[in-house]
């Protein structure tokens, strides 16, 4: 018996759309938690990103490291160049009380 397929999704199809209708629902956290501190997220090449652009297709895989930023000078996401401030600023910035 060869069931007429044309028409119908196959199980392929309905597979990828369940994924990618999970791989929308999950939303990256910009803060850690407990304690709130911003994260940044690392790709194999070093780049550093904001949780938005974490989350794209194109980058998502890359991801190697998900870290809170405590410290120091803000991180420009090298994405859409965002900028993602430390929890406690930068100690060396002298305009900052
Ligand atoms: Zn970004």
């Amino acid at each position: 018996m060869n069931e007429n397929t044309y028409g119908r999704l196959t199980e392929k199809v309905k597979r990828a759309q369940q994924l990618m209708r999970e791989f929308e629902e999950i939303q990256f956290d910009w803060h850690a938690w407990p304690g709130m501190y911003p994260l940044v997220y690392f790709c194999d090449d070093g780049d550093a990103l904001c949780a938005h652009c974490a989350k794209h297709p194109d980058f998502v895989l890359d991801i190697v490291s998900v870290d809170p930023h405590l410290e120091g000078p803000a991180i420009q996401c090298d994405h859409c160049g965002r900028w993602i401030e430390s929890a406690y600023g930068d100690p060396d910035d002298e305009t900052e009380e």
